[in-house]
């Protein structure tokens, strides 16, 4: 791939051929296959990230597809893990791409442990959870983000240093999340902002999403960040 096809914002030009070797050879990990999943991967793949590895254990949906940038009408009769293998390298064919057909709950913690970075587009909190006990138990960051409607949020979270999801958003709180129809504006601002999270990961810049949350409202337009602060408590993290 042309180094003109990387970013040009986030590298600087004394350090460009450094940071354009972290990116090729930079492992990351998505988890989820949805909208989210499918402009960040697509994105990193653009970027230049050399190693991709996609986990998702659903049958595609029909009624999902017109979200789903992944799986185009085209590819209805191959299987979902083959055609965002396909997708995926249609925007770089030198990334190495790898699909996972499994649930998160089932990620081989050895697996996690080949990773850089944990990237969190699951679709539902429940495989959220279970993939922020990975990360904090394979100590690999995770990069959090999620969707509904017009709204969505993201931070990012290193294992014994930051507030972990749970930390965020207890699964026994009152605090809840129903998936919904996701317009396409919204979900596109997030993955970007997810994207441009990772890339800033691998580049150790200084201005990561640590222990804050950033918000975003798309039918205002208007964007928050808001601090985070690490529970003592939290039966996850609290023992990192
Ligand atoms: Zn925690």
């Amino acid at each position: 791939m042309n180094s003109k096809s990387y970013t040009r914002n986030i590298i600087e030009e004394d350090k460009k051929e450094t940071d354009i070797e972290k990116i090729k050879s930079a492992k990351i990990l998505i988890s989820g296959s949805g909208g989210l999943a499918a402009l960040v991967s697509s994105s990193l793949a653009k970027t230049g990230i050399g190693h991709i590895c996609l986990v998702d254990e659903c049958a595609e949906k029909i009624t999902k597809f017109r979200r789903q940038y992944l799986f185009e009408t085209a590819n209805l009769n191959k299987h979902k893990h083959v055609s965002a293998k396909d997708w995926i390298n249609s925007f770089n064919k030198q990334s190495n791409v790898k699909v996972i057909k499994d649930k998160t709950s089932d990620i081989d913690i050895n697996e996690a442990y080949q990773y850089d970075l944990i990237v969190d587009c699951c679709d539902d909190y429940e495989s959220k959870f279970v993939l922020n006990e990975i990360s904090q138990k394979a100590q690999k960051p995770m990069i959090h983000a999620a969707v509904t409607e017009f709204s969505g949020h993201l931070t990012t979270i290193i294992p014994s240093k930051t507030a972990c999801l749970n930390c965020l958003f207890s699964p026994n709180s009152s605090f809840s999340y129903q998936p919904k129809d996701i317009i396409s504006p919204a979900i596109a601002t997030i993955a970007e902002l997810q994207t441009e999270e990772v890339i800033k990961f691998i580049l150790k810049k200084d201005t990561l999403l640590i222990n804050k949350l950033l918000t975003y409202y798309s039918l205002s337009t208007d964007f928050k960040t808001i601090s985070i602060t690490k529970n003592k408590n939290c039966p996850i993290c609290s023992k990192n």
